[in-house]
């Protein structure tokens, strides 16, 4: 560990390090120790290092007599903001402090915290967003289990194809991702996970009798829904991982949800990541969570980011979210109540989970408190409402009255650490209330001294003070020694002036500090007496959470379409017809200047082919319907003026090329790999959304995979809406029935010295690419742009060989008659 140079013996501080460090190797592999040293936490050897470089802090030496390691250190002040960097990075970080006062010895320390990137709860530490740690196995495919500590979501899942559980994965962002043995074993799937994914190697325990006792000692049993062992495997991998960062602690866990990657929309992860659900592609790039997110709770946040996710596939609960959204467009004052309400409510989910563990200081036990006050309110709002909104109602109203009791208890303001007192009430405690009116009784007495004393003996400069080593005393300066009077004890002597205590004062100050160090525990007794009462209704207050986060989303969806101008989409079967639809995000952009376009997918036109020039708005367009059905099923209205939409299976998308370079593919074999990916998967419910396919090869080639793409596409009959920049593939229309040419409106303008878009999408293809043009607009010198022009036109004119030469050798010499020679040799003579 220390790989230190020389070889006398270890400083007696270091063998403690080494003693700690191995502790911690052996529970958590490759896991930082930061080592406090007095006002500094310290690394050594290889951890310091590591630190070094992660942290960009200076690597020094501890040197002995005959021993010099690395060591780098951290103020103890800045402890949380480098906990995070190394959380950020992808390091498990472990903290030894020091638990006795420095003496003359070594200082004995100890390991108090273990923090993990996908297991932390320090609210410092965390963003607002779920925080997921997940776990594979492999039996019967692959199962998944995903956890949330700081809310105690426990969800897993059972996957028959590698690729599905990649993009569940990823979907859930997990920031630690524990594999099996018989996973991590293999280097080459090992490769690939971690190519992907924050995996960490740690010796989680995957036994399978070890994940049957973890189970049933968390959540009581070991649950059905688990029907595989590969699934109680990987659960019980999850929960004893974060039982041993949680110090054991795990009862904000209370039960598993199993959940079927087949029960909702199939959303790739390219499908996310194209259509900047949650990140952007450039790095001040808006993405569609952006738009939405007018939630007013991190709570509601997170639901949303679920719901995103996961869009639906049952037309009636799709039909139940846009009802409550309906109801909340609707009614503007019960939209802004809930809205005002929402407002001053804290973060449920959480709060409700640090009280389950009973970690909840009195600061977060009164936001709890305040935020559950706001409950019957809530309920009241709701009062004459069924649907999705009834079942909020009868969820946020199911608490119990005790835990309104906690905001009686305690004060508004309470301090963070509850071991000082001033946490509860008065008049809530009779007993306490007692102590401290004792106390204070005594505290009158001491804080009138001075004026009593002052009168009794008829020295107008008496002073009571206090300092550390004697308490109060009774300050006389040296003129008025001789008036002081013989109940006075001298207890030190300054050089013009003497203090004095008094046998009673002794007393009364013995008995505040009996009565306030009495009071103290009390409270702390309480305060723990209110914790246990809240956790005994944990399973409630997380029900009530997330009804909170439910309502919080609906009411952001309502206000989002009122604001925007947003439609209720009809759920229909078969085809899709959207009216003056916008893009979210683009629109929120280009402020009024936005142009919203029509889109029909049917029958008799389920695949559009989409040409014009570069910049025109084809992506934009592609994506509009892509994100319109996205909403659709979250159970969102949608940006346009009138919308129907089938309930699609999944969204492809294959949009943008970038080069995968951690991964070392190249563009072209990225784009390759997320064709066949949809190629493999679609069906005719699904909706497909291909951007310039073939772009990252040479251009026949890439013609070539485009056209024969298509056909296939065409052949599965899924709604495909398809931009390219080949022209040649607009003539198909004539082929295939159900293939429609579109394009986006552009006009070549000499005068204004280039091109105007209009981007307006219409029936017909492009009639010529503009490449040039774009190139001219984007700034190429002129001469590049009419070199390039002349280039053009000898292109267009050697392709025209081409054909000729084509058609030539194409001809069926023994059947064509001398007239028809004649017909063709005037054709050509013509389109010469
Ligand atoms: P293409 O895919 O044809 O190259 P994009 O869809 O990327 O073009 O659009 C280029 C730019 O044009 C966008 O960044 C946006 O600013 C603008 N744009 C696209 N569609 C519209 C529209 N319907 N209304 C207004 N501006 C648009």
């Amino acid at each position: 560990v220390l790989k230190g140079t020389g070889h006398g013996p270890l400083p007696p501080m270091l063998e403690q390090y080494v003693r700690l460090r191995d502790e911690v190797e052996e529970m958590l592999p490759n896991t930082l120790l930061l080592f406090q040293c007095g006002d500094f936490y310290e690394t050594f050897g290889e951890d310091a290092e590591r630190a070094a470089r992660l942290l960009g802090i200076a690597l020094t030496h501890k040197s002995s007599k005959d021993f010099s390691t690395p060591m780098a250190g951290v103020p103890i002040r800045t402890l949380d903001a480098n906990v995070e960097r190394l959380l950020a990075a992808g390091v498990r970080v472990a903290v030894a402090d020091q638990i006795e006062e420095a003496g003359s010895g070594l200082v004995d320390r100890k390991v108090t915290q273990l923090l993990t990137p996908g297991t932390v709860t320090e609210e410092r530490l965390l963003t607002a967003d779920e925080n997921y740690l997940g776990a594979v196995a492999t039996g019967d495919g692959y199962a998944l289990a995903l956890l949330d500590v700081s809310t105690g979501e426990f969800r897993c899942a059972a996957f028959h194809t590698r690729t599905s559980l990649y993009d569940e994965l990823a979907r859930h962002r997990a920031r630690e991702v524990l594999l099996a043995p018989e996973l991590s074993g293999n280097p080459a799937l090992l490769a690939d996970f971690q190519s992907r994914f924050p995996v960490m190697l740690s010796p989680a325990n995957f036994d399978l009798t070890a994940a049957r006792e973890e189970l049933t000692n968390t959540l009581g049993d070991v649950p059905g829904s688990l029907t595989s062992t590969a699934l109680v495997r990987a659960c019980g991998a999850v929960l004893s991982y974060a039982r041993h960062t949680q110090q054991g602690k795990l009862e904000m866990v209370r039960r598993v949800v199993r959940f079927e990657p087949g029960a909702h929309m199939r959303l790739p992860e390219a499908a996310v990541r194209a259509l900047e659900v949650f990140q952007a592609q450039s790095p001040q790039g808006v993405t569609l969570m952006d738009v939405l997110c007018e939630t007013r709770t991190a709570g509601g946040r997170r639901r949303l980011r679920a719901w995103l996710r996961a869009p639906l596939l049952d037309e009636l609960s799709i039909r139940a979210r846009l009802d409550a959204v309906e109801t909340l467009t609707r009614t503007a004052d019960l939209r802004g109540a809930i809205r005002a309400l929402l407002y001053r409510a804290h973060d449920l989910e959480r709060l409700s989970a640090r009280v389950a563990t009973r970690r909840a200081t009195p600061r977060e036990v009164a936001a709890l408190a305040r935020t559950l006050e706001l409950l019957p309110e809530a309920t009241r709002l709701l009062e004459t409402h069924d649907g999705l909104l009834g079942g909020i109602r009868g969820r946020l109203g199911a608490l119990p009255d005790v835990v309104t009791l906690v905001r009686a208890a305690l004060v508004d303001d309470p301090p963070i650490r509850a071991g000082e007192g001033g946490l509860i009430r008065d008049g809530f405690h009779g007993e306490l209330d007692g102590l401290r009116s004792e106390a204070l009784g005594h505290r009158a007495w001491l804080a009138d001294l001075e004026t009593t004393e002052r009168e009794r003996t008829g020295i107008g400069s008496l002073k009571v003070g206090f300092n550390n080593v004697f308490g109060y005393y009774l300050e006389v300066t040296g003129a008025h020694l001789s008036k002081v009077p013989a109940d006075y004890r001298q207890i030190a002597t300054l050089k013009d002036r003497a203090r004095f205590t008094r046998q009673d004062l002794r007393e009364r100050e013995r008995e505040i500090v009996r009565l306030e160090t009495a009071a103290q525990r009390l409270e702390l007794e309480v305060f723990s007496g209110l914790r246990d009462g809240l956790a005994a209704h944990a399973e409630a207050l997380s029900e009530a959470a997330g009804a909170l986060a439910e309502l919080d989303v609906l009411a952001a969806l309502g206000e989002l379409a009122v604001n925007c101008g947003w439609v209720r989409p009809q759920t229909v079967t078969g085809d899709a017809r959207l009216v003056q639809a916008r893009h979210p995000v683009v629109e929120r952009a280009t402020g009024g200047r936005f142009v919203p376009n029509d889109a029909e997918l049917a029958a008799h036109r389920h695949l559009l082919l989409l040409t014009g020039p570069n910049m025109a708005g084809k992506s934009t367009y592609l994506r509009t319907v892509a994100l319109c059905a996205l909403l659709h099923q979250v159970g969102s209205f949608v940006p346009a003026d009138h919308a129907e939409l089938p309930v699609y299976d999944a969204i492809h998308t294959r949009i943008g090329a970038s080069d995968d370079l951690a991964g070392g593919r190249s563009t072209f074999m990225v784009e390759m790999s997320e064709l066949a990916g949809i190629l493999h998967g679609v069906t005719h419910r699904s909706l497909v959304i291909l951007d310039e396919v073939g772009r990252g090869t040479s251009t026949l080639d890439g013609l070539a995979i485009a056209q024969a793409a298509l056909e296939h596409l065409h052949g599965t009959r899924a709604h495909t809406l398809f931009a390219t920049h080949y022209f040649e593939l607009t003539r198909l229309e004539a082929e295939f029935p159900g293939l429609i040419n579109l394009h986006v409106a552009a006009e070549e303008d000499e005068a204004a010295g280039g091109l105007t878009f209009y981007h307006q999408v219409i029936p017909g293809a492009a009639r010529q690419s503009y490449g040039v043009e774009v190139a001219r607009l984007a700034g190429l010198p002129a001469s590049v742009t009419a070199r390039a022009a002349q280039l053009l036109t000898a292109l267009n004119a050697g392709g025209d060989d081409r054909k000729l030469t084509r058609e030539l050798a194409a001809l069926d010499l023994g059947r064509l008659t001398p007239l028809q020679a004649l017909e063709l040799l005037h054709r050509w003579q013509r389109e010469g």
